[in-house]
């Protein structure tokens, strides 16, 4: 009930003290296994172009090599075909259901008229001798072609050991098949020949229908590998040569004319143009580039022309990292798939058993005749089929990945998305998320006794910010260049994360920083010409030379006019918003005062982020760690939601489990919103999957045939639970539609 709840032991629940279950099953295990990311980028390594297997009726089976589904024994089928290669992909066993029932259709319908009770029931009669081989040669035939698909997929289950679906469809018409052999040579009485033909002929229906529903759900995929265009102007020998786009290689020139799509991920050497990145992004702005900017395969080129430089090939585009992080997160499985599952497994044996009752029980205890109650037995087993219930989650996730994808935030653990709709507490990084992580100069104060100028405290502070990541480092670096200074080399650079850094120029020795740094040093007298209260809400940046205070650089930042109304949102979501910096209390509160935070950690260091988090939790929050994914790592894992903001095109942030590719707070919001969603949908398929069993398996048992005559025949029974399968799929497909905005 509470899979955020999750033991390496044995036990009882902590919030309902409810028996513990195991996460993996043994099909979870092999596929795991198989699945296993170093594994999977291994084998792509290998085969360079790293093709996967999926099965066309279980979107969540992802695997490297072709066989069986573990789950529901059909073939594999390779995943992200173009639509152009029909006879393999989805679309294969697609078009394989539809050939069977199209040409057993014929023979169907012979048999049915045929039959000696149809023709009872219609007052209408052909009667001629030997009629009865005729009836079992299209007996025979129907059974043997349109099973064939069956029986393939019910040996693949039980290869697996993993009986299921296709095995009782297979046991159910073999069953009748061999009744009516029976009644055919053995012994005389009325045989089930049409009864099979039509059950089977429901079966292949059912299953066309139902695959082209998975593809539906699962296309998504190969639209974003539609995306980049096959061929590229390559810039070669001053002249212009078109090749493909998988022709390319790193540094190759390619040119991009206007309102043509980039084929390929690069830098701009020459041009400038809008871009719109929204595929890639989610941002539908378009973006200008000039020479230096990066751009990624599948943008919109719009007004201007672009000659880029290729940077990155194959598996290494943007978009073949998204499409990996989707396919990853549809085989990464959210937890109520493994009860939908383990559920699907009971309800096996539950119809198997629930078959041979009825059965008994139509022969023995009340009798109406062996033809009666074997026409029951194969009903109960065909109804009771789990298909449905294997289908209600997979079918979900794959959608909502895909949904996800297309609004700029990527799901890479399911299970992390799922646990985002109970949310009590989102904490977020000050520094880059809730504010720019622009930092501008705003004052550069010298101390009392300085003899230096203002320039010169700035470029001995830049000569040692060269070298830094961090956001203040680059303001001061910018300031520098702003001026026209120059910068002095720099040896011996160390850097102290969340305090500052060190270096020595022109044989002094410099160091910049904030307080807690200060301290550590020695230096205590902190103190300006000037009040301090001038400088509120602005971050110092203490500059120390050879152990003297010489001065302080002031920087500020700007919020993000998105943070606001994120924070807003959330705070109608029922959620709580902290904030997590290293940054001063002075400027760390003001922030958080505009914003309208409830609970502000700062001045933290990198190594105790993780404890504020761990401190939210053991108040029994629920914790999203919205970051970076830089230095925001450790926390990141330790949330119950991990969430990288601003990830761009490198989006294989390893830590988070959700990753937005915009650095814009309303982002969470949305990932929130899709979660919940995600979680009505998934509500209402199990209640489809499930529920319509409890109506269905007694009716087909032939509880209401004593008193009222109604009994739920084979073919009908059939239909019904295809039927239960597609509404699933098409319920699942709606989401395609849904709005993030709240
Ligand atoms: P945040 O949580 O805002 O990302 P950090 O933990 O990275 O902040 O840094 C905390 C504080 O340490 C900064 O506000 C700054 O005062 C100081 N600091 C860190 N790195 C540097 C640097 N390279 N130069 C100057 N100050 C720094
Ligand atoms: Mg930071």
């Amino acid at each position: 009930m509470h899979p955020e709840v999750q033991n390496t032991k044995e036990g009882k629940c902590p919030k309902c003290g409810m028996n513990l279950v195991e996460q993996d099953t043994k099909i979870y295990q092999a596929m795991r296994q198989k699945t296993n990311p170093a594994h999977i980028l291994e084998k792509t390594a290998q085969k360079n172009r790293g093709v996967l297997y999926t099965c066309p009726m279980d979107p969540d089976v992802v695997l490297d090599s072709p066989g069986n589904c573990p789950k529901c024994g059909m073939e594999l089928v390779p995943m992200d075909l173009p639509e152009q290669e029909e006879h393999t992909g989805h679309k294969g066993a697609e078009q394989d259901f539809r050939k069977r029932f199209l040409v057993t259709l014929p023979f169907v319908i012979m048999t049915m008229f045929l039959s000696p009770s149809i023709q009872n029931w219609i007052v209408f009669s052909i009667n001629f001798p030997r009629a009865e081989w005729l009836v079992f040669a299209l007996g025979t035939f129907i059974f043997f072609f349109g099973g064939i698909p069956f029986f393939r997929a019910a040996k693949g289950e039980l290869s697996h050991q993993n009986p299921g679906m296709m095995t009782l469809v297979a046991f159910a018409i073999s069953v009748a098949y061999l009744f009516s052999l029976a009644t055919t040579f053995l012994f005389s009485g009325e045989s089930l020949y049409w009864e099979m033909a039509t059950l089977i002929s429901v079966f292949l229906l059912g299953h066309f229908l139902e695959v082209r529903a998975v593809r539906g759900a699962t296309g998504a995929l190969a639209e974003l590998a539609k995306m980049t265009p096959p061929m590229a102007h390559l810039v070669h020998n001053g002249g212009i040569k078109d090749i493909k786009t998988n022709d390319l290689r790193i540094n190759n020139q390619v040119l991009i004319r206007p309102g043509e799509k980039i084929p390929i991920d690069g830098i701009v050497i020459d041009g400038e143009s809008a871009v719109e990145e929204s595929m890639i992004t989610g941002e539908s702005r378009p973006i200008s580039k000039h020479k230096g900017d990066q751009v990624v395969g599948g943008s919109l080129n719009q007004d201007g022309s672009l000659i880029i430089e290729v940077s990155k090939i194959g598996a290494d585009t943007a978009i073949a990292q998204i499409m990996r992080l989707i396919r990853d997160a549809q085989s990464s499985k959210p937890n109520v798939q493994y009860l939908a599952d383990r559920a699907a497994a009971i309800l096996f044996y539950v119809a198997l058993t629930a078959g041979i009752v009825s059965f008994v029980v139509w022969v023995f205890i009340l009798p109406h005749g062996i033809i009666f109650a074997a026409t029951v037995a194969v009903a109960v087993i065909v109804v009771a089929c789990p298909h449905a219930l294997g289908l209600a989650i997979p079918t979900v996730t794959t959608i909502t990945s895909t949904l996800g994808a297309k609004n700029g935030i990527l799901i890479k653990d399911m299970k992390g998305l799922e646990i985002a709709r109970k949310l009590s507490y989102v904490v977020f990084d000050k520094t880059g998320t809730l504010t720019k992580g622009e930092f501008g100069v705003t004052d550069i104060i010298l101390a009392h006794n300085s003899k230096l100028q203002t320039q010169d405290l700035l470029e001995l502070a830049a000569a040692v910010e060269i070298n830094s990541q961090h956001s203040i480092a680059q303001g001061i670096v910018n300031e520098t260049k702003k001026r026209g200074l120059k910068m002095p080399a720099v040896r011996e650079f160390k850097s102290f994360p969340g305090k500052g850094a060190r270096g020595r120029v022109n044989s002094g020795e410099v160091c910049v920083g904030n307080r807690t740094l200060m301290e550590e040093l020695g230096i205590s007298n902190l103190k300006f010409p000037i009040s301090d209260e001038e400088f509120e809400g602005k971050t110092p940046v203490y500059v120390v030379i050879d152990k003297h205070f010489a001065g302080a650089i002031f920087l500020a930042d700007i919020i993000r006019e998105e943070s606001k109304e994120a924070i807003q949102r959330l705070h109608e979501m029922g959620i709580k918003v902290a904030m997590l910096t290293g940054d001063i209390h002075d400027v760390a509160n003001e922030v958080g005062k505009q914003l309208d935070i409830d609970t502000v950690f700062a001045q933290v260091l990198p190594e105790d982020k993780v404890n504020k988090i761990k401190q939210l939790q053991t108040q029994g929050n629920i914790v999203a760690m919205v970051g970076d994914g830089v230095n925001d790592a450790p926390s990141l894992t330790q949330s119950h939601v991990g969430i990288a903001i601003g990830a761009g095109t490198d989006v294989a942030v390893e830590s988070a489990s959700i990753v937005l590719m915009r650095n814009d707070p309303m982002d969470v919001v949305k990932a929130i919103a899709l979660s919940r969603k995600t979680n009505n949908k998934m509500v209402q398929n199990l209640a489809w999957a499930t529920g319509y069993n409890v109506f269905a398996i007694p009716i087909a048992a032939g509880v209401l045939y004593p008193a009222l005559g109604i009994l739920l025949e084979p073919q009908w029974a059939a239909l019904l639970m295809s039927a239960s399968s597609i509404i699933v799929v098409l319920n699942a497909l709606l989401l395609r539609r849904a709005k993030l905005t709240v």
